[in-house]
């Protein structure tokens, strides 16, 4: 299983050095994000975990990957812990959804808005070529019901918005699906349902960058999940074009 080498870099607690680290926010809020430039040219990725608090093996997944990895083609910002209050508090969110807030505001009270408006900044500064969100859930295809299966399902589930289904994601999808041949654990397309104040369609409509969504079901044990999470998160940089190599 193509995952398990990476678990076990994880649990080695190995180290390299991102190139540079700078913080996401204003003085209240300050969430670390992590750079990795390639020598040569190529494309730019983000990887965020942390957008909800309470989904710890996204979190971990990205940790895995930014003690892990130099990269020698592109760039690559890892943001493991969007929320971070929420994440040390394991909780969802503080006062809102954070997914529920985009594009964000400064002048509402609510923290998420404000980190929702900063989030988008930095895109926006960045203009990367693919954002990619990594979350758990805690629905699994086999758990739902016929009736809303289609819609209320997301483990495991690759989701996109609009037109944004492409190529990249189509062979992302077949890749992992590859390593993971339990029907189970298979990965399924989900087109979401335009959602204002979802960061996917804010990330498309304001900012023309394509973003999706890795969901990944809650039931497994933890080890398997941040081993589900990085290897979609790594095959989409490679799919990419980034170029780069896990520590041996
Ligand atoms: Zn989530």
């Amino acid at each position: 299983m193509h995952g398990f080498w990476l678990c076990i870099f994880r649990f080695r607690g190995t180290a390299m050095p991102p190139d540079t680290i700078f913080y996401l926010g204003n003085d209240t809020i300050y969430t670390p994000v992590y750079v990795f430039y390639g020598q040569q040219k190529g494309p730019v990725m983000v990887l965020d975990g942390g957008i909800h608090g309470d989904e710890v093996a996204a979190q971990l997944a990205c940790d895995s990957i930014v003690d892990n990895i130099s990269v020698q083609k592109g760039t690559l910002y890892v943001i493991p812990r969007v929320n971070l209050p929420a994440c040390h508090d394991t909780v969802r969110f503080l006062n809102k959804d954070l997914n529920r807030t985009f594009p964000g505001d400064t002048c509402w009270v609510d923290y998420e808005y404000t980190l929702s408006y900063l989030f988008m900044e930095l895109i926006d500064s960045l203009k990367p070529d693919l954002v990619i969100n990594l979350h758990e859930a805690r629905s699994h295809t086999r758990t739902m019901t016929p009736k809303n299966k289609n819609d209320k399902a997301f483990g495991n589930t690759l989701i996109y918005v609009g037109d944004t289904k492409s190529n990249l994601l189509l062979d992302v999808q077949n890749e992992i699906n590859r390593y993971y041949s339990n029907p189970e654990e298979q990965f399924m397309l989900h087109l979401f349902p335009f959602m204002a104040a979802g960061s996917l369609d804010n990330m498309y409509y304001r900012l023309n960058t394509k973003s999706y969504t890795v969901e990944t079901w809650r039931g497994y044990d933890l080890p398997f999940r941040v081993c589900l999470q990085t290897t979609v998160a790594l095959e989409f940089m490679r799919r990419l074009g980034i170029g780069f190599k896990m520590k041996e």
